[in-house]
């Protein structure tokens, strides 16, 4: 049975009110970059059978928007790795109900695939990039290539993304001399830039209270050199932004220490495999792959399922950087940034 012979809210609400618009979905475990702080040096990736089909990654996505699900981020590990992928960006750019289609990634594939993810209907690009310095960068990714990553900035902009946004996680002591020099590029190639506080989430090789650099102090570096102005904008995540008279660009801020969003979160995770995750920084999760796999051809356990994760969505994240070990020990890779 589909969805639509069944009465479905037109929305989904959890236990505090908040309504949930916006899935964010990895599709791969898998990265072609190991940056320190999102991934062990060594990792185990998953089976491939343990890992969602494409087809139950757009069937999954169908059902999200059937629900009032607006927004949908693609992200991994890294999404442009997956065979394929594509295929899933084409079926989920032609839902009606769906609003905007965007995607997370290192920007190692736009080079090549920036104008079909354009034609397939994403509308907007996120790219990480935590330093400009090539030796760096390859520290700090462990294995990746800069210049493969500026041509994929290049082919972004080629292929007319507006509002590409860069994505920097900046740690003390390895790249927050690097603070205002990427905002300066930013400037220069009319990106916008978000600071990402960085996450205890899986355990890395450094201890994280040591390199954690507040966008407190962020703000207050760039404000000596730029004029940052308070914007009330949105782009329908956490990111409180701020404009630069004169540029195209936005700052944002993503602050899950020092401004926790939590009140106003609107959004819920998939992993790869299929496990719905409530809260970045918390376990609360409905394994939604085999009730996918028992129903293959009937959505509604599924939809009850979900709906009913709703009422376990926690009112916030638990992070503590003081921790000697995080609380929650899934790597940002596996439950999708
Ligand atoms: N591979 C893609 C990429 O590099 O953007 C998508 C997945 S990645 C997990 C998504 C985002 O999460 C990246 O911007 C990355 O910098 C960020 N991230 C990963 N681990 C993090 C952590 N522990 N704290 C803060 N941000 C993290």
């Amino acid at each position: 049975m589909l969805a639509s012979q069944i009465t479905v809210p037109a929305e989904l609400i959890d236990q505090f009110g908040r309504r949930v618009d916006y899935i964010r979905l990895s599709i791969t475990d898998r990265c072609d970059f190991r940056c320190v702080y999102c991934m062990a040096e060594d990792m185990t990736f998953l089976p491939r059978d343990e890992v969602l089909s494409l087809e139950e990654c757009a069937r999954l996505v169908r059902v999200f928007v059937s629900l009032g699900v607006s927004k949908v981020r693609i992200t991994g590990g890294e999404p442009l790795v997956r065979k394929n992928a594509l295929w899933l960006f084409e079926e989920i750019g032609a839902l009606t109900g769906l609003r905007e289609l965007v995607v997370t990634t290192n920007g190692s594939q736009l080079g090549h695939m920036a104008q079909d993810l354009k034609n397939a209907g994403v509308k907007r690009i996120n790219i990480s990039l935590d330093s400009l310095d090539p030796t760096r960068f390859r520290k700090i990714t462990r294995v990746g290539d800069l210049d493969k990553v500026f041509r994929g900035i290049a082919a972004a902009k080629a292929a007319g993304f507006e509002h590409i946004k860069l994505n920097t996680v900046l740690m003390r002591g390895i790249n927050d001399d690097e603070t205002l020099p990427l905002l300066e590029f930013a400037i220069r190639e009319g990106l916008d830039i978000a600071y990402i506080e960085e996450m205890p989430l899986g355990e890395v090789d450094h201890a994280r209270g040591s390199t954690y650099v507040s966008n407190d102090e962020t703000l207050r570096l760039l404000k000596q050199h730029h004029t940052l102005i308070s914007s009330a904008e949105t782009t329908g995540g956490p990111a409180k932004y701020w404009r630069i008279p004169g540029t195209q660009t936005r700052v944002g801020f993503i602050s899950p220490h020092s401004h926790n969003f939590c009140e106003s979160c609107n959004r819920v995770r998939i992993s790869c495999k299929g496990e719905l995750f409530l809260c970045l920084g918390q376990d609360h999760k409905v394994d939604l792959m085999p009730i996918m796999r028992a129903y293959p051809e009937d959505d509604i356990p599924l939809i009850e399922a979900i709906m009913d994760a709703m009422q376990i969505k926690p009112k916030g994240h638990d992070f503590d950087l003081q921790r000697a070990t995080p609380a929650v020990v899934r790597f940002m890779s596996h439950t999708g940034g």
